[in-house]
């Protein structure tokens, strides 16, 4: 599942490709990911409005629209937003590669279509070819294309009143975000005083503490701070807390950096894969030799899901 660094990374993509951009039409082969809404409906509350910017919250995203309404998309397992300009079709590459070609990227479950705004030609003179130009693209329907590939279908899709946002059960739950400028140091060791009972591996991936980090991060975190996933967080000391704060952010900052971690459906809007897993160090790698000191790396299930760790680097 995408975690903080993969949803960010969208999000950056998203402000970057499609901010400012009008709807002019919805498509979906799988209506039910749409809550509370049939699809007639959600359509026509949608198309006109205009994107004003996007932003996440914990794994969360939130498209504003012009209205005071509010797109919230949750990818889940294996939904990932493709975005597509109908000039360059499907022939948008990176590196010289065409990813959109990739079959984790042939899952289009729904598709916004997108229209950008026409640029006022800075000349005072205009010429009539330019004016004939501005016509023809003020006609055309559509520029742009968000496509949302989900092979599981598990992802969701609502819209929200933009005041209402911060009201939805399911945000008004999450803990502090793992990169925000409130997540300090004295919080999170509030939090592991709260829950000092509880294994760190447990507290790490509990959204409802702390949001952003899954299953990938807290291996990779626990790793470099030489905690073992098991430890109950009343056992560490102030110096391990602290030394374990300091890497969830780096951690998750050279995640970003990287563009999020591809081990199995996420890409990014350009159907690419992140970078991340190029330098991941123990998650699933259980079998492989430890980089620091050659033992052998271990999996096991904390909080039903698979933790990784070396059993001699960390304590
Ligand atoms: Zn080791």
């Amino acid at each position: 599942m995408p975690e903080l660094p993969e949803v960010q990374t969208v999000v950056n993509d998203l402000n970057e490709k499609i901010k400012g951009d009008t709807i002019t039409d919805f498509w979906s082969e799988w209506p039910k990911a749409i809550k509370g809404k049939t699809l007639a409906v959600f359509k026509k509350e949608i198309v006109g409005r205009k994107i004003l910017g996007v932003r996440r919250i914990g794994k969360n995203i939130f498209v504003d629209l012009s209205g005071e309404k509010t797109l919230y998309l949750h990818l889940k397992m294996t939904g990932h937003l493709l975005i597509k300009s109908k000039v360059q079709s499907r022939k948008s590459k990176v590196d010289g590669k065409d990813y959109f070609e990739d079959r984790v990227n042939q899952y289009i479950r729904h598709k916004f279509y997108l229209k950008s705004e026409i640029r006022k030609s800075k000349s005072e003179t205009i010429s009539k070819t330019e004016t004939q130009n501005t016509k023809d693209k003020k006609n055309i329907k559509f520029n742009k294309v968000i496509e949302f590939s989900d092979v599981r279908k598990f992802a969701k899709i609502v819209l929200v009143d933009t005041d209402k946002v911060l009201e939805l059960p399911e945000i008004k739950a999450l803990g502090i975000d793992a990169v925000s400028p409130d997540f300090t140091f004295k919080k999170f060791n509030e939090i592991l005083d709260r829950k000092a009972k509880s294994p760190i591996g447990i507290i790490l991936m509990d959204q409802n503490l702390i949001a952003g980090i899954g299953n990938i991060y807290r291996s990779e975190i626990l790793f470099v701070a030489g905690i073992l996933p098991t430890r109950l967080a009343g056992n560490i000391s102030t110096i391990e807390r602290k030394k374990l704060f300091g890497w969830i952010g780096k951690i998750l900052r050279h995640a970003i950096k990287l563009r999020g971690t591809s081990d199995s459906d996420y890409r990014d809007t350009s159907g690419a894969p992140g970078g991340f897993q190029k330098v991941l160090k123990v998650y699933r790698k259980a079998g492989e030799k430890c980089q620091k000191c050659d033992t052998i790396i271990v999996r096991e299930t904390i909080g039903q899901r698979s933790v990784f760790f070396c059993p001699k680097c960390q304590k």
